[in-house]
């Protein structure tokens, strides 16, 4: 197997690197050094930017304005997003419905909606989990009752991401009762402007506004945003989970916290050793640094099964599992680092605007934001259906075992 990168490729990451360095907008990557929360405002920018340059949609087909990009090509052009470290694009639209409506939708919906993902005109919430259904999803218990050409929508979704920026929400409602909970349950697009939709903001306990509840009544939803036949909507749920499951990875943002982390835990503080000198600290580190090769690894043979025609499957477990596990252990390496280093006084960094250059003492912005993304990484094993379900998925239908 040769690894090695053809002159083509480089030269496409020489040119997705010089449009994050001279085309994106440079305030939103300023932001992000400084680990501040970006506004619905901003992320719509920053989708622009990629969308007026054709890249928005990498994982979409040729036809619908996808980028027609190979394996390699998407992988490169995420490693030079995350190293650059603009802002990543939201997935609810370009990731997770998208690939539902280009494969289950009407002509209709596709002509409707695609474009205006693309043009990152609209933004997405994505309405599966309710309070008392997560693992249990199929338990669900928001209703649509068909009135007409319309139904009528009642109930609530809870720990909906970004639905306070949102324009629309796909939603799996119960439409009819059956033996088996799974079937009877329908995949509705509803517009968040609809009387009747109510959005409460969750705080997390990394202090950010990231998710909701979301409640319906009396909402009325015309029967021509189901996606699909009534009562499918289980299996095309299933169909976008396998594709949420397999973005998880982000390889390449990986690399750049643990390359960022090395390059500051080799920092001295007041004459003490660097936290590099110390061997335990090492130890660990290279352990991560090992678990995320063979993660990268793993990703890439998923996206060449992808490239070849399968639809990602089951396997899609496994990288959510390994993915989340690399995720939450250099977390906490970093947090060790803030720890270490403190977050008082650093005169000479060059991210060091973090006070908005109010002068006097100021820290960098890393050792800050790393107790925040502590605490939030430890939500990525609970999402796209939690860790030990992931398990049972893979017992159940990847190894057989029943
Ligand atoms: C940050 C964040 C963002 C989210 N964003 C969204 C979103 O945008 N849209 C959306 O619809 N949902 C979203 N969710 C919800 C998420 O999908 C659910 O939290 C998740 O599926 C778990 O459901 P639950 O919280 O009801 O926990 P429960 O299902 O009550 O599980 C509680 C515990 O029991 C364990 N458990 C349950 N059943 C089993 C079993 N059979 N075998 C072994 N262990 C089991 C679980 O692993 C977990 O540890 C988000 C959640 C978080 C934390």
């Amino acid at each position: 197997m040769d690894l090695r990168y053809s002159e083509a490729e480089l030269a496409f990451a020489a040119e997705v690197r010089a449009f994050f360095a001279n085309d994106y907008p440079q305030d939103i990557l300023a932001k992000r050094r400084r680990g501040q929360s970006l506004a619905k405002s901003d992320l719509q920018r920053s989708e622009r930017a990629l969308s007026d340059r054709g890249w928005l949609a990498a994982n979409w087909p040729p036809e619908h304005g996808g980028t027609g990009w190979s394996v390699t090509e998407k992988y490169l052009f995420d490693e030079e997003l995350e190293r650059a470290g603009a802002a990543p694009i939201v997935p609810m639209g370009v990731i997770y419905v998208a690939p539902v409506l280009y494969t289950f939708g009407s002509e209709e919906q596709k002509r409707r909606f695609l474009p205006e993902i693309l043009k990152a005109n609209t933004f997405w919430a994505q309405g599966y989990s309710e309070p008392g259904a997560g693992s249990d999803l199929a338990g669900l218990e928001c209703r649509a009752d068909a009135d007409g050409d319309d139904y009528i929508v009642n109930g609530s979704k809870t720990w909906t991401s970004q639905a306070h920026f949102a324009d629309w929400i796909f939603c799996l409602v119960r439409t009819s009762r059956e033996e088996r909970k799974q079937q009877g349950i329908t995949f509705l697009m509803i517009d968040m402007n609809t009387p009747g939709v109510e959005v409460h903001p969750i705080i997390t306990i990394d202090g950010g506004h990231h998710l909701n509840t979301v409640s319906f009544e009396n909402v009325r939803v015309p029967q021509s945003n189901r996606v699909g036949e009534e009562g499918k909507g289980w299996s095309y749920a299933k169909y976008l989970l396998t594709h949420e499951r397999t973005s998880y990875a982000h390889i390449a943002g990986k690399k750049e916290q643990m390359r960022k982390l090395e390059s500051c835990a080799r920092e001295t503080r007041d004459g003490r050793d660097t936290l590099w000198a110390d061997p335990e600290f090492r130890r660990r580190y290279e352990a991560v640094a090992v678990e995320l090769t063979t993660l990268e690894y793993t990703t890439l043979r998923t996206l060449a099964a992808v490239a070849t025609g399968g639809a990602p499957g089951n396997e899609s477990s496994i990288l959510k599992v390994r993915s989340t596990e690399v995720a939450q252990a250099i977390t906490e390496l970093w947090l060790e680092a803030a720890g270490y280093l403190g977050v008082r006084a650093v005169p000479d960094r060059s991210d060091a605007d973090w006070n908005g250059g109010r002068g006097g003492p100021f820290a960098p912005a890393w050792p800050v934001t790393s107790v925040a993304d502590y605490f939030f990484t430890r939500a990525q094993s609970i999402y796209g259906g939690t860790n030990e379900i992931q398990k049972n998925v893979i017992a159940k239908q990847v190894l057989g075992l029943e």
